[in-house]
């Protein structure tokens, strides 16, 4: 039962192993009305510690009824087209702007081959397209009736253009997905997970002030679990996600290539989450989850693509 903790009578947070290491990767499972949904299942190289552990919680994966995506990166929803084939009577829910990587999922495998090479399958497993009769486009506005649960769909972009947020009014309850950034347990650091190629600051913050609106009792990030202040874990992300971006924006103005800004940037950051704790493997840890090369990478191309006047 390790893996899947009970968070209130009809919620509960699956552990998923990645890398070797759990409590790095989350998913939340949701009961009610003879309905279970998931929302952010996964890649595709954790399916098979996700069947488990819906038995675990004391359902059965055929029983899954919704599959709700935050957002179609792999580490959320890679799993999506693989999973219906043991979920029959499941539907896939995610932005329009997501969908058709989805449905065809070409572009993704491409993209992500180019990043992570022969490790591609080690990662993320099996990346299958999901038929477009399974799948229900949402749109911010969206209100779903999900397990007994009406939940309210935010389009939230600025991590990913096609992010959005699902928000149970009455229990308060937010699924967050990586809008929220990415903070391990017990660890008092938000990290602003910025991968190319959509990370849009602008974008980000309105959706940091669509989170604080709601005035969520809880946010559940994916990176990892629940988080209760939500209003001092959005502003410690919100101050660290516009610091981190000066920080690219004057090296890139000072000449510096990409080779280069990486390691000036890891000087110039990671002492804030060093200081924030004495677990030895907490930056590993972090890495994991969202990694330096790639943040600076998603801000390099933020600045040139919508800022070209301030370098
Ligand atoms: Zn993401």
């Amino acid at each position: 039962m390790a893996n899947v903790t009970q968070l209130n009578p009809g919620t509960w947070q699956i552990s998923l192993p990645f890398q070797g290491q759990y409590d790095i990767i989350g998913s939340y499972l949701i009961a009610g009305n003879n309905e279970l949904a998931l929302i952010d299942p996964g890649p595709g190289s954790t399916i098979e510690a996700l069947l488990p552990s819906i038995r675990d919680a004391g359902f059965d994966p055929k029983e899954v009824t919704h599959l709700l995506a935050t957002h179609i990166h792999l580490d959320h929803a890679g799993s999506v087209g693989s999973l219906l084939r043991y979920m029959p009577k499941a539907k896939v829910y995610a932005h329009s702007k997501g969908v058709p990587h989805l449905v065809d999922t070409t572009k993704v495998v491409a993209s992500a081959t180019r990043i992570y090479g022969e490790r591609m399958q080690e990662l993320w497993g099996e990346i299958e397209p999901t038929p477009s009769e399974r799948i229900q486009a949402l749109e911010g506005g969206t209100v779903l009736s999900v397990a007994g649960r009406r939940l309210e769909v935010h389009y939230t972009p600025g991590h990913a253009v096609h992010h959005v947020i699902f928000f149970d009014v009455h229990s308060g309850e937010l699924f967050a997905g990586d809008v929220a950034g990415v903070r391990l347990q017990k660890i008092d650091y938000v990290r602003p997970p910025t991968p190319p190629p959509d990370i849009d600051l602008e974008a980000w913050n309105e959706s940091l002030d669509t989170l604080k609106k709601l005035r969520p009792d809880v946010l559940y990030i994916a990176h990892f679990g629940p988080t209760r202040n939500a209003a001092y874990h959005i502003e410690q992300l919100r101050k660290r996600l516009t610091k981190w971006g000066e920080i690219v924006l004057d090296a890139m103005r000072r000449g510096y290539d990409e080779q280069d800004l990486i390691p000036l940037f890891i000087n110039n950051t990671q002492y804030e989450l060093e200081r924030a704790t004495t677990e030895p493997d907490a930056v590993q840890r972090y890495e994991i989850a969202a990694n330096y090369a790639m943040s600076v990478q998603g801000y390099m191309r933020y600045w040139r693509k919508k800022h070209p006047e301030r370098l």
